[in-house]
């Protein structure tokens, strides 16, 4: 492992910094502010082949791996224009699919989501079971060679610009007990599908939905991956998510930090430029330090993951999730700081971000989980839940 971007990785993280400048954070706010989607965005990332890097050339991919998909999404956050449906249709999807799917899946799914053209949602928190994924009760019945399935999920992002929807389920016979995921393509046209929009007060382009299934009828080949390993195969996509997550939270935090430094640099009020003294110089320093930590880890949780060694990926991704996170979360803060009553205004974007950037404490996975799994996986802690 490299802990610095090899030639290729340099150039694309180069171009996709361009890019991203191209839209910045001034259109990120104009779109979320008039809840509109940030569709051009999309498209032209899609058309230049950036939303795809990490699924296989034969479907249209570019045939490199999840370290490029995240260096694509964190200069996109880095300029300001975080396009969180990455996380979702090529990171999860894209690699569930790619991975688990048949080639008939592979052929109709995977050259749409690297163009961009297709995008899934996935789902599968729900209402009452929350982190707990085990006391998920959307079941999936067998009905002939059909799937039946009821349920229902909360807070599904992009179920209105998706075609389809990944969710996770369990099957009639595994009702309860830990969970054995099964895992399914429905289209969100999907007869018996409704959806309701959550209010959230976020400032984001994607809107969150609650997901009724009443009774939604799916044909056989709805089916991703095993009926019985999908524990493994739901894990191969989690993976990516956090990591992704991970690489959009170091892009909010460098994002946050430029504009304080470059507003420390200018703004003087006494003697010297605002970012002479070290009450505003320090704790910039100090997010600085702690956001390029998250991204050492953010390198290494990639690189497990696309040597294939997706348990030790694992603890590598929760980690590097935790530390950027919370960077972010602190390199917002401190922005609003430097920019004193301007940290405020609408007009510098800042005081928009500071609710935003609070998910990356709560999803995909939150704080306390990613505690937990470090309490008892790397420090053998017994369990209190
Ligand atoms: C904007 C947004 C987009 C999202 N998009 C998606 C999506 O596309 N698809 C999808 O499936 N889900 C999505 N989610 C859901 C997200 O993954 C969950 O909100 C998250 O996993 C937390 O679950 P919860 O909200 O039910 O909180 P809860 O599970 O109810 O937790 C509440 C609090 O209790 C803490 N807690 C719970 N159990 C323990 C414990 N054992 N030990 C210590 N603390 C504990 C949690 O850390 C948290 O602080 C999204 C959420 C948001 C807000």
């Amino acid at each position: 492992m490299s802990f610095v971007d090899t030639e290729e990785q340099a150039a694309l993280r180069k171009a996709v910094s361009e890019f991203g400048k191209k839209y910045g954070g001034e259109y990120f706010l104009k779109k979320a502010r008039a809840g509109e989607q940030l569709t051009e965005l999309w498209q032209e990332a899609g058309k230049l082949g950036y939303l795809g890097v990490n699924l296989p050339e034969e479907y249209g991919g570019g045939g490199a791996g999840m370290t490029e998909l995240a260096i694509v999404f964190e200069e996109l956050s880095a300029a300001g224009s975080a396009l969180l449906m990455m996380v979702v249709s090529p990171a999860i999807n894209g690699t569930i699919i790619s991975r688990f799917g048949t080639e008939e899946q592979k052929q109709r799914w995977l050259p749409g989501l690297a163009t961009g053209e297709k995008t899934l949602a996935f789902a599968i928190t729900e209402p009452d079971a929350g982190s707990n994924s085990h006391k998920i009760t959307t079941t999936a019945r067998k009905d002939g060679s059909d799937w039946v399935i009821s349920g229902q999920k909360v807070f599904i992002s992009g179920v209105d610009i998706a075609d389809a929807v990944l969710v996770v389920a369990r099957t009639e016979d595994a009702k309860s007990g830990n969970l054995k995921p099964v895992l399914f393509l429905m289209p969100t046209d999907s007869p018996g599908l409704s959806k309701t929009k959550i209010e959230m007060d976020l400032l984001l382009p994607e809107k969150q939905w609650q997901l009724f299934f009443d009774d939604v009828r799916l044909p056989a080949d709805a089916l991703v991956g095993e009926e019985d390993a999908a524990i493994a195969q739901l894990f191969a996509g989690l993976n990516p998510e956090r990591i992704m997550a991970a690489a959009g939270a170091v892009g909010t935090g460098r994002f946050a930090l430029n504009k304080a430094v470059e507003y420390a640099k200018t703004r003087q009020v006494f003697k010297t430029p605002i970012g002479a003294h070290q009450a505003i110089a320090h704790p910039l320093s100090e997010i600085y330090v702690e956001i390029e930590l998250a991204k050492l880890m953010l390198r290494k949780a990639a690189y497990l993951y696309d040597e294939g060694k997706d348990w030790e990926s694992a603890e590598a991704a929760n980690i590097a999730k935790y530390a950027a996170g919370e960077a972010s979360i602190k390199a917002v803060d401190q922005a609003i700081q430097t920019h004193g009553g301007n940290g405020l205004t609408a007009e510098y974007g800042l005081g928009a971000m500071a609710s935003t950037v609070r998910l990356n404490r709560i999803a995909p996975v939150s704080r306390e989980m990613i505690l937990n799994f470090v309490s008892q996986h790397s420090l053998g802690l017994p369990k209190s839940y």
